[in-house]
């Protein structure tokens, strides 16, 4: 039996259903693994030693690379003067410094350790100042786990989600539609920088779009929310709708800003700031400060590499390669999502049989790829790692040609 299967056995018999969420390996195409031993730079090893290149980034978090050593020097040099303690660290003010003037919006930040914890802040923030219930969110997007935002309602009430209302993303008028509905109750708008829902192409947000609802929120004083928690530190470091000319009034942040360290923020302009110091949201761990040296140390160096950049151009070189070779096996695919949180989906596969079966293929030939979310770059993928992978991949869709 191979350690995998021994660990998901022992596994089974003391946590409910085998594991807790996303990471669960029955969300995932056969023969996918669910433990790992390692992983270093673009790579990871299986509890078995399989070495794979590694295109999920541990679902977002990691943007320099596994284990980068400066992060992991900077967390280190914090831990050996202390982490959890009755206050937070001076780390802490050099990361709010840091990270405000960054984010073209942000007045203020504060950090707690999830995304589920930023987007939450964010909405009782809105309420707090705004004194309404209202939310409207874009169907079938995921802003976290807690009961008012969960895509899976068991252990819920319908009165958790009693105050959300629903639009369609880079639809105007349904979002109009949706204000109208809420009325003088209307807190806030949530939207994500892009459409990124499970299984359906990516979507990127037409200009007018984003415009309409920033003019929404200005004319009913509502605060425009942006989820940066997935698209956070890959798309634009000054935050993911600058190109647009659009800002939000309050952003959430997890997953990248610390390189895999556990961390969040919420940031907020000035029109907020009362609200945001109103409202009592704490966590034990929340000032950890070993997170924070992290974040401080990721944020610089992917200043420094203009590792945006470097992400959006390996991400088109794998996205390039891989249409090359679905015209040249007889697949008909479609890529979307910005080339570092790439998608590819093939036509006439309404299950994602075909993508599954094709995620399978590659992944016995060393690269670990997902057929419904999207997937995330590093700065650690390089040039070589990529056409590795694009091998792998040429094999792969072979295979799958001649089933
Ligand atoms: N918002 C978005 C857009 C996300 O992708 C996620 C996590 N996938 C969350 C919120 C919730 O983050 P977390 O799982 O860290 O609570």
């Amino acid at each position: 039996m191979s350690q995998d299967a021994a660990l998901r056995e022992r596994a089974a018999r003391v946590i409910p259903g085998g594991l807790w969420g996303h990471l669960r390996v029955q969300g995932l195409p056969p023969g996918y693994p669910q433990f790992f031993s390692r992983a270093q730079g673009c790579r990871l090893w299986d509890a078995d030693g399989r070495e794979f290149i590694d295109f999920m980034c541990s679902w977002g978090p990691v943007v320099l690379g596994h284990h980068d050593p400066d992060v992991q020097a900077a967390a280190a040099a914090q831990a050996r003067l202390g982490d959890t303690m009755n206050g937070p660290a001076p780390v802490l003010v050099e990361l709010a410094e840091h990270f405000t003037s960054l984010v073209a919006h942000a007045d203020w930040v504060l950090f707690a350790k999830n995304g589920t914890d930023a987007t939450t802040i964010c909405v009782t923030t809105a309420r707090a100042a705004t004194g309404r219930r209202k939310l409207l969110v874009a169907q079938g997007a995921y802003h976290g786990a807690a009961p008012w935002c969960t895509p899976y309602p068991a252990g819920t009430t319908a009165e958790d989600r009693a105050h959300l209302l629903h639009y369609r993303y880079n639809d105007i008028a349904s979002l109009e539609q949706a204000a109208a509905q809420a009325g003088e109750d209307l807190a806030a708008v949530l939207v994500s920088p892009f459409r990124h829902d499970y299984g359906v192409d990516l979507e990127l947000p037409t200009p007018g779009f984003a415009t309409a609802a920033r003019a929404l929120c200005d004319r009913t004083g509502a605060a425009l929310i942006l989820d940066e928690v997935r698209t956070g530190c890959r798309l634009d470091l000054a935050g993911s709708w600058e190109h647009l000319g659009v800002r939000p009034d309050l952003a959430a942040w997890s997953k990248a800003i610390a390189n895999g360290h556990a961390l969040a923020a919420v940031t907020g302009n000035d029109r907020y700031r009362a609200a945001a110091a109103s409202i009592f949201v704490t966590g034990s761990f929340w000032c950890g400060a070993v997170a924070m040296a992290a974040a401080l140390a990721t944020l610089r160096k992917l200043q420094a590499l203009d590792g945006i950049a470097q992400m959006r151009a390996m991400g088109q070189r794998l996205r390039d390669g891989l249409g090359a070779q679905a015209a040249a096996h007889g697949f008909r695919i479609r890529q979307s999502g910005p080339p570092q949180m790439p998608l590819l989906l093939f036509d006439d596969d309404p299950d994602c049989a075909l993508g599954t079966a094709f995620c399978s293929l590659a992944l016995q030939r060393g690269v670990y790829l997902h057929p419904k979310h999207n997937m995330f770059l590093s700065v650690a993928h390089r040039a070589e790692d990529i056409d590795q992978a694009l091998q792998a991949t040429d094999d792969a869709f072979a295979a799958l040609a001649r089933r």
